[in-house]
């Protein structure tokens, strides 16, 4: 079944090598790939489409790519706040964690889900519990996403059981016609020993997969690591082999120099979390250095317990505008620079570099469709600019993954939003009061 998507009257903010944003254009979409980008009304001879779009008074971007959250904590949005990370974590996060159901990590994954495709993100890295969940949840929403799974057992921070690793990846990974991929979870090296850090790079290698871990959040967990490593978190994950596969960092708020040295030689993929690391009061990551040094930078929004929203154009303003603000200079984070953390840096930090991240032919079809008839959007003047500094996730009008329509008009096609709502609302009377 071929199915033909034509989206008209584009402008196309790219993405691309160029930064081009080409104005007026046909955009073909086939069998879940892009087909051709061309002004020219010939290059939709025989083309056919099933569907046709009209992109009049909006911006047609890649979709964003979230690369760090914990999607099924929107269960546990705004129920522990002003705490500092390890006060919010042990005290509040972990006892409520504990009385979830897998199901109810079903729904909550479900509204994380809903939040995302609503405000423009397409792909997404979760780490969470009961990942059977998550995965079937983004089987069934039709989103795109790299998923991780722990070697320890659920609820038990040391017995290691490396089994459900192998049977999880073998299960999910490159599913739902290539939209998941299957990494190893790693929480951190708090909540790891050396033994487990060790075992997790070695089910990586053998499956040939990455990992994903928080790294250096904070300056405890830094202090906690020289007093049980006497190493440096960072300098752990090189001694044990856990930097040899492909890394998602989340975080990487406090490294040394040397820290930075090992990320950029190992060529770790940092994910800043500007938003969640503010408000646990964490600190700011020395995104600028990263950058300088060539690392590759995405970004993300963190679960929502600690944001508290999944919202990447929100995440994107704050980005640009925090590190500007701290070191006085306008010209750091560029809004083109900021768009591409959120789109091409996150498909090459998730394993979907090449395949997703940019509007070229032959990439895959992940496209969002931005309302600019709004007062805040008027008038455009500079493209990135409007999405990056003026838009707000609500303006996110059309969304497609893979080349399937999962929103139009606002309105998803392969969630049933209340149902989802009324499931998280009462989940979260039962466990977070
Ligand atoms: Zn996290």
């Amino acid at each position: 079944l071929t199915v033909k998507i034509l989206i008209k009257n584009a402008d196309i903010i790219t993405c691309n090598a160029s930064n081009d944003v080409i104005k007026n254009d046909f955009l073909g979409i086939k069998d879940g790939y892009i087909d051709f980008i061309d002004t020219r009304e010939e290059a939709l001879k025989g083309f056919d489409a099933d569907k046709i779009i009209d992109a009049r008074n909006k911006l047609v971007m890649p979709g964003l790519v979230n690369a760090h959250t914990h999607s099924g904590m929107t269960i546990l949005r705004n129920f522990a706040n002003d705490l500092a990370l390890e006060e919010w974590l042990f005290n509040n996060v972990f006892p409520v964690e504990a009385k979830l159901t897998p199901e109810d990590i079903y729904w909550g994954t479900l509204l994380g889900i809903a939040e995302m495709i609503k405000s423009g993100t397409t792909t997404f890295a979760d780490m969470y519990l009961h990942m059977e969940q998550v995965a079937k949840a983004v089987f069934e929403a039709g989103i795109r996403a790299n998923l991780c799974r722990s070697p320890l057992k659920d609820g038990d921070g040391s017995v290691e059981d490396s089994i459900r690793c192998f049977d999880y990846f073998r299960e999910w990974n490159n599913g739902a016609n290539g939209r998941i991929k299957v990494y190893i979870e790693v929480h951190s090296v708090y909540l790891f020993d050396e033994d487990t850090l060790r075992t997790s790079a070695k089910v990586a290698k053998e499956l040939n997969t990455g990992i994903h871990i928080h790294v250096q959040e904070t300056v405890k967990e830094c202090e906690d690591s020289i007093k049980k490593y006497g190493m440096s978190p960072a300098e752990i994950c090189c001694e044990t082999g856990i930097f040899d596969v492909p890394v998602i960092a989340a975080h990487c708020v406090h490294l040394s120099e040397r820290d930075m040295d090992i990320i950029k030689n190992k060529g770790v993929n940092v994910i800043h979390n500007p938003t969640s690391n503010l408000k646990l009061g964490s600190g700011i990551a020395k995104i600028n250095e990263m950058l300088d040094l060539g690392i590759n930078v995405a970004l993300g929004t963190d679960g929502a317990a600690s944001n508290n929203n999944l919202n990447m154009m929100e995440e994107m303003h704050i980005a640009s505008i925090l590190h500007k603000g701290v070191h006085r200079n306008p010209l750091l984070m560029d809004a083109p620079g900021v768009l591409k953390m959120a789109t091409l840096n996150g498909a090459k930090a998730l394993g979907f570099e090449g395949e997703i991240g940019a509007i070229e032919k032959g990439m895959k079809a992940d496209i969002i469709l931005i309302d600019t008839d709004k007062p805040h959007l008027c008038p455009i003047n500079d493209a990135v600019a409007a999405v990056v500094y003026s838009a707000q996730g609500s303006d996110v009008d059309t969304v497609i993954i893979d080349g399937v329509v999962v929103m139009e008009k606002g309105e998803l096609k392969t969630i049933d939003e209340e149902k989802v709502k009324f499931m998280v609302r009462e989940t979260a009377k039962k466990c977070c009061s």
